[in-house]
């Protein structure tokens, strides 16, 4: 402390008891979002009621500090407990403002609300091939809720991860305020000349909001930040407001405020992987969980990244700064609960992996210490970014080329939602973890799962895992058409795909009279393809006999799934090869002689030798009901002739049929009785 501060303070603690007296004036409330207090708590066991009432700022030596509206303090009092009134730490008197934070060289002053908004769009017009300046909403009173959005290729979402630093949802808790535009400012007017940050630009996409709660920062009007709230203008902590993975969606009792909505859009139309919340009123990371006692599956790698940042700051800083809990670093739930923290939501709801840091002691920072405090983090604040560079990482896809939403489960593992997802919109997934030798699934909806052994993992590395899914919806092969035809002794076989997937290839398989299918050829498939692909085979049948012939198509896959096609026939013999003569006598009564012959000699295409065929000769009435079979056996080629007596029946026309396989022949036959 400056001997200027000291002698603030020391006038404060000397006039304190006139001003500040343990009861709230009536009408306090009418003029003031919140009160802030201590309260004297020997038991810590309480810390998780009263966290449920009020909304607690620090525990520390036996006394909590917390801030309430008046409704939450109203509660509080039914409690009865010992409280003292604290002077809220935003009423700070003289606070350095400028409508030009950027002219003034050394950041040690605070922006106006506008000089905020128009350098955010500065940053913009000055960079635009690396700096977009998304507004993701508007605060109950209307101002903006700004995120300078960082990387090459701005507008596009390329399979890098995102990552997302925010600051100040307590609006009084200004220090990471300034760091963040510094930070923005910083990266870009480095980038191409600084390699590592010109690194973390090609190959993050970086999101920083230096402000999440405006109207918190600027409740005395947009000039000062003097007079700044926890709360928003509807008097809501920010950072109670979320969905709890413990107590639900409304832990506050509150509605959802703007600022908190603005927020959930942008978690679920983003994909963060790694972020950081920025607070003040105490020097630490603290990491997951904030709402019970459970350690994260990753705590080790929390523990780890966090101590890469209180390690790093203390590298800068004096001995004093950050020091405290872990050297710096504490579990949120080992030092307070609380419930509806963003932290929490993002790292539970989100797969993103978010701590909270607290970065300085004075929540509304002396302006003129602003630059020492940048000094102290802005080591660790690019250390921090370049975590979600590590790890496991890779982009999941399926075979048709299609990106996809895949969950990403670490085996005996994961828990409380610590599974993580790749984008769907470019396959990019991050798997940040402490070393180890890991089994990793990865499933997605209407694909089959896929598990990868023997997974190792080092700190400060990548592994890169790319992982292609096969759909289970679709079958490998899409066969459009396939046909044989007989041309002299030779069957052209063709066929046709409309896409295939994974195929290895075909088999062309034949089945002569009374035998199996056979293998006859091998003919090679296009992979994966979405083009239509035709394929031609022409078998040759010279001494083959048979009078029929099937074929069909074996497709079969790279991990060797078979699937079959239809079966097609051709006949090896004709109509032609068979006589059917006219019955004689014709009308007649009641007997006729049938002649009939099957071929005499094997046809031009069954090669040599004798066949016997099986041959049906069959009488029908006129309207195709069956009168009796004459002939159902097998034959030696030759001539035959068979009597029909047809004593029992009535006059009238009669169809006598001869069929062999699937050739038949038939003639009509009068019965005049
Ligand atoms: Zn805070």
């Amino acid at each position: 402390m400056s001997n200027t501060q000291k002698l603030v303070a020391l006038i404060l603690l000397l006039i304190q008891p006139a001003i500040f007296s343990q009861t709230l004036s009536h009408n306090y409330f009418e003029k003031n979002r919140e009160v802030y207090f201590k309260i004297e708590l020997n038991d810590k066991s309480r810390l998780a009621e009263l966290s449920r009432i009020i909304s607690i700022d620090n525990f520390a030596a036996g006394e909590v500090y917390a801030y309430a509206n008046e409704n939450e303090f109203r509660n509080f009092s039914k409690l009865n407990l010992e409280y003292q009134i604290l002077p809220h730490p935003g009423d700070v008197e003289n606070v350095q403002m400028s409508d030009d934070l950027k002219s003034i060289e050394d950041w040690n002053v605070y922006p106006t609300y506008d000089a905020y908004v128009n350098m955010m769009y500065q940053f913009q017009s000055a960079y635009p091939n690396i700096c977009r300046i998304e507004s993701i909403g508007a605060t109950v009173e209307g101002r903006e809720l700004l995120f300078a959005v960082i990387s090459d290729n701005i507008n596009q979402r390329e399979a890098e991860p995102q990552f997302m630093y925010s600051s100040t949802m307590h609006g009084d808790e200004t220090t990471g305020y300034v760091l963040m535009l510094r930070l923005i400012d910083s990266l870009l007017t480095s980038y191409n000349s600084d390699t590592r940050i010109t690194n973390l630009i090609n190959n993050v996409e970086i999101w920083i909001n230096p402000n999440a709660n405006p109207d918190g920062t600027y409740r005395s009007g947009n000039h000062t930040v003097s007079g700044a709230t926890r709360y928003n203008a509807n008097s809501v902590n920010l950072n109670r407001n979320f969905p709890d993975p413990d107590d639900g969606p409304h832990p506050d009792g509150n509605a959802w405020q703007p600022e908190t909505i603005a927020m959930m859009n942008l978690a679920s139309a983003q994909h963060f992987v790694l972020s950081a919340n920025f607070h003040g009123g105490a020097e630490v990371v603290n990491y997951p969980w904030d709402t019970w006692s459970d350690l994260h599956p990753d705590d080790n790698w929390f523990k780890y990244i966090s101590r890469q940042y209180a390690d790093t700051v203390h590298t800068f800083a004096p001995s004093n700064y950050m020091t405290g809990f872990d050297n710096g670093i504490t579990n949120g739930y080992q030092w307070y609960t609380i419930s509806g923290g963003r932290q929490d939501y993002f790292t539970y709801y989100h797969g993103c992996r978010e701590v909270t840091i607290e970065i300085s002691d004075s929540k509304l920072l002396s302006a003129s210490l602003l630059p020492a405090h940048w000094e102290y983090n802005k080591n660790s604040l690019l250390n921090y970014i370049e975590q979600c560079t590590f790890g496991l990482r890779g982009i999941v896809s399926n075979t048709t080329g299609d990106f996809l939403k895949a969950k990403i489960t670490i085996l005996n593992h994961d828990f409380n939602n610590s599974e993580i997802y790749s984008d769907s919109s470019n396959g990019g997934y991050y798997r940040m973890i402490e070393p180890g030798n890991y089994t990793i699934v990865f499933e997605a909806d209407s694909h089959e799962t896929k598990t990868i052994e023997n997974i190792q993992i080092e700190n400060g590395t990548v592994y890169n895992l790319d992982v292609v899914l096969t759909p289970d919806y679709i079958v490998p092969v899409e066969l459009v058409s396939f046909s044989a035809d007989l041309n002299e002794s030779k069957v052209s076989i063709k066929w046709a795909t409309a896409t295939e997937t994974n195929n290895y290839g075909f088999e062309v398989e034949r089945k002569l009279d009374n035998s199996e299918f056979e293998k006859i050829k091998f003919i090679e498939g296009a992979g994966t393809t979405a083009g239509p692909q035709n394929y031609f085979y022409e078998d040759h049948l010279n001494g083959i006999i048979s009078d029929e012939i099937i074929y069909r198509l074996k497709q079969i896959d790279f991990s060797g799934d078979v699937n079959f096609s239809n079966e097609v026939l051709i006949n090896n013999l004709t109509p032609n090869d068979f006589e059917l003569s006219q019955n004689y006598p014709n009308p007649f009564n009641p007997a006729t002689k049938i002649k009939f012959s099957t071929p005499p000699q094997p046809s031009p295409y069954q090669g040599e030798g004798v066949k016997e065929r099986f041959i049906t000769l069959t009488i029908y009435d006129i309207l195709g009901n069956e009168i009796t079979v004459l002939v159902n056996e097998q034959k030696h080629p030759g001539s035959y002739e068979v009597i029909w007596n047809a004593e029992d029946q009535t006059s009238g026309v009669y169809i006598c049929k001869l069929a062999a396989g699937s050739i038949s022949k038939s003639i009509k036959m009068i019965l005049l009785r």
